[in-house]
């Protein structure tokens, strides 16, 4: 039985993606139809998806078996749409966004742990004034967000020899990284973390999780990387913390409200620099084999890999 998929996505991204699973469906092996835009909603089982399609309503979708988000991160999902409760609603895990995140953390991560901008400063102002930064095993990088994304981070960053810690939800065990959970756990990680990666996903738990009580239990001077959502950061607390000195520099590519308004706090300042949400994209090239695995997997009668908790929130 040929089994149909609909792409439901921003319209301009709609042919990158047509195009890689045009190429991919015919040698996946599986009998599956890709269907033009707009088709009936009841022919569609596999929906390829994204709140930006404007799709908000499933009623219609009466055969569907399986709803695949294009995106990691699912909060804005969990508030807007409501899919029927025997439809699996699975979060995007694929290859290229994982090395693409792990890239642009351990980057920021070299960034700070070789002070680059005290040379570039240096450079620019004429001063010639030695200074060498320690090796990376004796530098300390947190990790709040021991899932997909957090652990290929930690991967990169143990090659490079530095000591981790991280933080998660449940207990975990990790090779090369001092795991912590629950809310002492998080103190523990942020006491010892001079680099922190922050790579959340936003729920009612994690958000504020960085606020003025918790930034001052850094050490002082300590760096912060967030691609995770902007909201799991107090704005006005760590805008506090920069201005005091207790946190250094901060590298934010996540915002409360995008893309960030002029005039916000966080430019111009120098103590922070802005990335616009693009510290990792889902690349189709990669994403449409994840897809397709996912779909086999369904009709290989196996449960759906990343499936969305509601209750849980991510
Ligand atoms: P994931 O695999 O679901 O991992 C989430 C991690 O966060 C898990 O380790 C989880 O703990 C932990 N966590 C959740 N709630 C927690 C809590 N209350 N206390 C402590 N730890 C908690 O997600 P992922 O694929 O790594 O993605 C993480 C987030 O990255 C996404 O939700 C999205 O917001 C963001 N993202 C951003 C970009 C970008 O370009 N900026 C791109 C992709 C994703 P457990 O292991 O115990 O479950």
């Amino acid at each position: 039985m040929t089994r149909t998929i609909q792409l439901a996505m921003e319209p301009e991204d709609t042919p990158a993606w047509r195009a890689v699973l045009e190429k991919l469906v015919p040698t996946s092996g599986l009998d599956l139809e890709l269907l033009p835009d707009d088709p009936d909603p009841g022919s569609v089982d596999y929906l390829v998806y994204n709140i930006d399609s404007g799709i908000t309503d499933f009623t219609p979708y009466t055969k569907l078996r399986a709803i695949l988000n294009t995106w990691a991160g699912v909060e804005a999902v969990l508030k807007t749409i409501d899919w029927p409760a025997h439809v699996p609603f699975t979060r995007m895990v694929e290859p290229g966004m994982t090395q693409g995140m792990a890239e642009y953390f351990t980057g920021h991560a070299m960034r700070y742990h070789l002070d680059i901008d005290r040379f570039v400063t240096d450079s620019v102002e004429g001063r010639w004034q030695k200074w060498s930064p320690p090796l990376t095993s004796m530098r300390t990088v947190g990790i709040l967000g021991l899932g997909e994304l957090g652990i290929a981070t930690a991967g990169l960053l143990r090659g490079l020899g530095f000591k981790l810690i991280g933080w998660s939800r449940s207990p975990k065990d990790l090779d090369g990284v001092a795991c912590h959970h629950g809310a002492d756990g998080l103190r523990r990680v942020l006491e010892d973390a001079e680099i922190l990666v922050v790579i959340l996903p936003l729920t009612p738990e994690t958000e504020n999780v960085l606020n003025a009580e918790t930034l001052a239990w850094m050490p002082r001077g300590a760096c912060i990387v967030n691609a995770g959502r902007g909201p799991l950061i107090d704005d006005d607390a760590l805008l506090a913390a920069l201005a005091s000195g207790q946190i250094r520099h901060a590298t934010l590519d996540v915002f409360r409200e995008e893309p960030l308004p002029q005039g916000h706090g966080y430019w111009q300042n120098p103590g922070v620099t802005v990335t616009p949400h693009i510290a990792s994209v889902t690349r189709p090239e990669t994403a449409c084999a994840a897809i397709l695995e996912q779909i086999a997997r369904d009709l290989d009668g196996k449960p759906l890999l990343h499936v969305v908790d509601r209750n849980r929130g991510y």
